[in-house]
Order: C-alpha cells, then structure tokens, then sequence
C-alpha cells in the first residue's frame, strides 16, 4: 500500500489497475476474492455465458457477528467498465491509477470501482470499531455495462435457489451528479422499445392513385409518442416520456411510393404505466390508423427495464443519516437516469443507490477525488453501524 493512502483509496487504485473492459474480468473479481476471505467471507464464482461471452461473477457471504438481530445487509455492483475510448486522448493511462491534485483517473474510478472498494473498506472499518453485523452478502458482477444478460440478474436466479435472501441491498453506482451527499436512487424507471413497420403499397410518384404511402400512415402511429409526457408523473417518478430515435424508408428513391417504413422508439416509464398497458394502448392506436389508411404494421417490442421504486424506511433513513454525518447534506430521493442492475434486485429485496459523484463516468479521464472516497467509505461505516445497532 502506498503510504499515504487509504485502504479504500488503495483498494480503488488496485482495482482499476485490473483492465476489466466487459466482458474481459481482468483480475478484478480474483483481487477482490483474496481481500473478502481475508474479511471472513466465502466466495461463490458463478460465470454465466458460453465462450467468447461467458463471464465471470462472484458471490459472497459473510455470517452474522451478532445475536442474530441486525438486518441482513446486501451489496451490489460491478468491476466491468465501458471501454477507453481514444487512449492518446487520457492525460494518464486508463489502467495506471494515477492520482494527481486530489484525483484519483482511471476507467472505473467513478462507475464503480470505487463504490465497491468503499463498501469493502466499510467492513473492515466496521470490524475495526467492533460493529456487530448482522449477514453480509456482496452481489459483484462482472456484466453490467454490456447487454447485461450474464451477471446481476442470473446472480438474483441463482440466489433465489439458494433462498438467500437480503433485507435490505446497498448498490454502489455513482448517483451523485456534482457532489457527496447530493442524492440516492430508490428507484428506476422502466424502459419499453417498439420497432415499428408500416407496410403499404409500392407506386410511382407521378401515380398515387395507384399506390398506398405507408409514410403518413407511421408518422400518424408514431405521434403520441413523438417526444411526448405520457401522464403527470407521481409522487416519487417524473413524467413518462417517449422518444422517437430512429426513422427509415428502405430502398428509398426519389421516384418510388415506398411499400414499408419504420420508425423505432423508446419509452421510459414510471409506476403508472406497465410494459402491457404500454403495449395494449399502443397496439389500439396503430390498428386504427391501420384501419383508417388501409395499411398494415408490424411491431417488435422490446422491455429491458420495469419500474420499480423502494418506499422510504428504515434503511433508507440510515443511509441519509449516515450521508448528512459526513456531508452535512441531506440527500435527496431519485428515479431519474438509465437503468441500472438494481432493477433485477428489486424482485429478492428493498434496493436504493449511493455512491460517488458521477460527472465523468464513461468519459475520458474519467476520475474521482480521492477525499469523496474516503468519505463515501465513511458513510458506509456509519451505514452498517446505524444499521446493525438499531436492531
Ligand atoms: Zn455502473
């Protein structure tokens, strides 16, 4: 360990030395093996996938230390990172871990290397001070960034067979957007795609009579969800919002009534809308402009995401009380941004989100600054004993 550093900022800097680009695990997973035996953990792999795509997972566990009254405690995140992008285009190498005026650069530092060397630090720290916790359980995936299909939610499978079951799951992502304490997520809204093929009948333009345009037939399909507010939102979501994000006419010709266009959107919705209200009311709208135009369509639909959202209660309580100790901020509630792995959680447990700032993740020198990993350790610390003492 470099001298001065942390074990958390330590720990950062050796994970984000492992080039985990999914689906690559990099050394990252077998790092954190070795630190969570040493920590009293026993640890599961469970790679998932075939070949080029298989990927590896790993689950740990870590009995309770006390009577058998605090909380089983839960925690999730990922050591796959996005790729570098132009390397030249890095003032420090992406897997070098240089840290320079306060900052610690490296793909990963902020999504979410750092969450989980935080959290791991938490527990030792937590040890240290003779915290008697409760169950621990460390969900660590190494396929969050790609299509997602191999890591947390065969993790989720996988332990519902187990019946381990939390009471409660921490996930690490960075959630907030300029500053510690700034805000949690306690919930995600759902994404549903359509791809949609209007088909009509083939002409010349100079002859319309004898064709049928299936263009004003797709753009009259497509107008309620033409970057539009579903509903007025609720008490913890936003508005639902659909946008339109691809539009085509194949074989187009400057001459030629085309006999198919497509047009593709996405919704992200909240709590008052499921994927099958979506699809019923959709699917009702374009079968009467089909009737109306004499057109037919096709749609593909495609749900990555459901909403979901954790009602305040007790650990979100500790969570913010830990938050406000070491920031003096009082964090805020969320449901906005992408998806994240905690929407495959949400079906064992009560699940919410807190991590570093997230400014620069996914980007060129991505970094973090080395005090907010202290400080989000910290609050972790302070999590678990708030956690564990209440019970
Ligand atoms: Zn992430």
């Amino acid at each position: 360990m470099t001298a001065s550093l942390s074990y958390a900022v330590d720990l950062t800097r050796r994970l984000v030395m492992c080039p985990s680009v999914t689906p690559a695990e990099g050394g990252a997973l077998t790092l954190l093996e070795a630190e969570l035996t040493q920590l009293g953990f026993e640890v599961a792999w469970l790679p998932f996938g075939e070949g080029a795509a298989r990927i590896q997972n790993l689950y740990a566990f870590r009995p309770a230390r006390d009577d058998g009254a605090a909380p089983h405690l839960a925690f999730a995140g990922h050591t796959d990172v996005v790729p570098v992008g132009d390397e030249a285009a890095w003032q420090f190498g992406p897997f070098q871990g240089a840290i320079s005026e306060g900052r610690l650069y490296g793909r990963g530092t902020a999504d979410m290397k750092g969450g989980i060397a935080c959290f791991i630090a938490a527990i030792k720290e937590a040890d240290t001070q003779g915290i008697k916790t409760g169950p621990l359980s460390l969900i660590i995936t190494g396929d969050e960034e790609a299509d997602a299909i191999h890591g947390t939610v065969k993790m989720v499978e996988w332990m519902q067979q187990q019946q381990i079951v939390p009471d409660f799951c921490l996930v690490g992502e960075p959630t907030n957007p300029t500053a510690m304490g700034e805000v949690i997520k306690n919930g995600r809204r759902g994404s549903l795609t359509g791809k949609l093929t209007v088909i009509g009948t083939q002409g010349h333009v100079a002859y319309p009579h004898l064709a049928n345009n299936p263009v004003p037939a797709l753009l009259a399909m497509l107008a309620p969800v033409n970057s539009a507010a579903l509903d007025g939102g609720n008490d913890h979501f936003d508005p639902s919002m659909a946008q339109i994000v691809d539009l085509q006419i194949p074989d187009a010709a400057g001459n030629v009534i085309p006999n198919r266009a497509f047009g593709q959107f996405n919704i992200r919705f909240n709590t008052e809308h499921s994927q099958d209200s979506l699809m019923g009311w959709l699917n009702e709208h374009f079968t009467r402009i089909a009737d109306d135009t004499g057109t037919s369509y096709e749609i593909e639909w495609m749900c990555n995401a459901h909403p979901f959202v954790t009602e305040p209660g007790a650990p979100i309580a500790a969570l913010q009380s830990a938050i406000e100790a070491h920031t003096g901020r009082q964090a805020s509630l969320s449901t906005g941004g992408g998806t994240s792995d905690a929407r495959f959680i949400c079906h064992i447990c009560p699940v919410a989100e807190f991590g570093l700032v997230g400014q620069t993740m996914h980007q060129i020198d991505e970094h973090v600054a080395v005090e907010d990993i202290d400080t989000l350790a910290a609050i972790y610390t302070s999590f678990l004993r708030i956690s564990c003492e209440a019970s």
